[in-house]
């Protein structure tokens, strides 16, 4: 893995794409939007994220959504060409009165023709179980970073926790979301890590969101160096040839992030992004733009 990530340039880039275009349409992308149904007031410590209740960074805690404003989003989501609607609740793990409410949401979503994705934190067996009834199709839990690295990121639960719910998601029989962030200062050793473990996992994710840090303002990772992109897009390369069939995913980051930097990781592999002027809390390029810079480069949404 470490000579993969090693290779020069065009020889990577050259790998990426081969077995990009063996397996996907390279001139389509999968469009998902994220909707966070409940911000802030978070009681872990990711230092990168700005709804922990622990840093300072202005954002309002607000309580879960209303069903109707949910549905209401999703459908605004539809129409402006997404396949998949993901509802993000910032929660250590979700009680299970919560889970009643995210059901019902899941199954509305469902019922207007949209994919469903969730992430609401750890798991158990029977919350998994539940979710898969009412009719979840992806599941989001990310592994983040190398499990060498996590302990810089995270001290409020193990990357082992992580593991077991990213199990029981599986086992329930909802398709798997897992990725991580990059630009954390973290090694390139740790990029490596990350990516294997991912590529490691029982079955590989079938989605795969690869995130450039977005460094907010009170965060301990706000004073973070702005991250290469060039490695970036190495990370992504890395992660289509290890994962040929995963659905690899331009997350969080594409706001800072130029066109030109944003269509090597198309070439590199990445064939699907989060459409839609926020990410949780982050500001993301507006559809206006996306539909552009898609439109420049002839790419077309895939249909649901
Ligand atoms: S990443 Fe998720 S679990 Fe971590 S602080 Fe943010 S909302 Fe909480």
């Amino acid at each position: 893995m470490r000579a993969l990530f090693d290779l020069p340039f065009p020889e990577l880039m050259f790998r990426a794409q081969s077995v990009h275009r063996a397996n996907f349409d390279p001139c389509e992308v999968q469009i998902s939007t994220l909707l966070s149904i409940k911000t802030g007031g978070c009681p872990e410590d990711c230092a990168y994220c700005p709804q922990s209740a622990r840093y300072d960074t202005g954002l309002r805690a607000e309580k879960l959504m209303a069903l109707e404003t949910v549905l209401a989003e999703a459908r605004a989501a539809k129409a402006a060409g997404a396949s998949r609607f993901c509802m993000g609740a910032a929660w250590r793990s979700p009680k299970d009165r919560d889970l009643d409410q995210v059901c019902a949401m899941v199954e509305g979503v469902s019922a207007l023709g949209l994919e469903t994705c969730a992430t609401l934190g750890m798991l158990t067996a029977p919350q998994a179980q539940r979710l898969k009834r009412s009719g979840l199709d992806y599941y989001n839990h990310n592994l983040d970073t190398s499990p060498e690295f996590y302990g810089e990121i995270i001290s409020t639960r193990t990357y082992q926790d992580r593991l077991e719910t990213l199990d029981h998601v599986r086992d329930a029989g909802i398709h798997v979301c897992c990725g991580g962030i990059v630009g954390m200062g973290e090694s390139r050793a740790d990029r490596v890590g990350m990516i294997a473990t991912l590529a490691s996992l029982p079955e590989h994710p079938e989605s795969v969101p690869i995130n450039m840090l977005v460094r907010v303002a009170g965060t301990p990772l706000a004073g973070e160096d702005a991250f290469d992109p060039i490695e970036f897009v190495r990370t992504i390369a890395a992660a289509r040839v290890t994962m040929p069939r995963s659905v690899v995913r331009l997350s969080a980051g594409r706001e800072d992030m130029n066109e030109e930097t944003q269509a090597l990781c198309f070439l590199a592999g990445a064939n699907s992004i989060f459409y839609g002027p926020k990410l949780l809390t982050t500001p993301n390029p507006g559809r206006d733009r996306d539909r552009e810079l898609m439109e420049r480069l002839g790419l077309s949404p895939l249909e649901p």
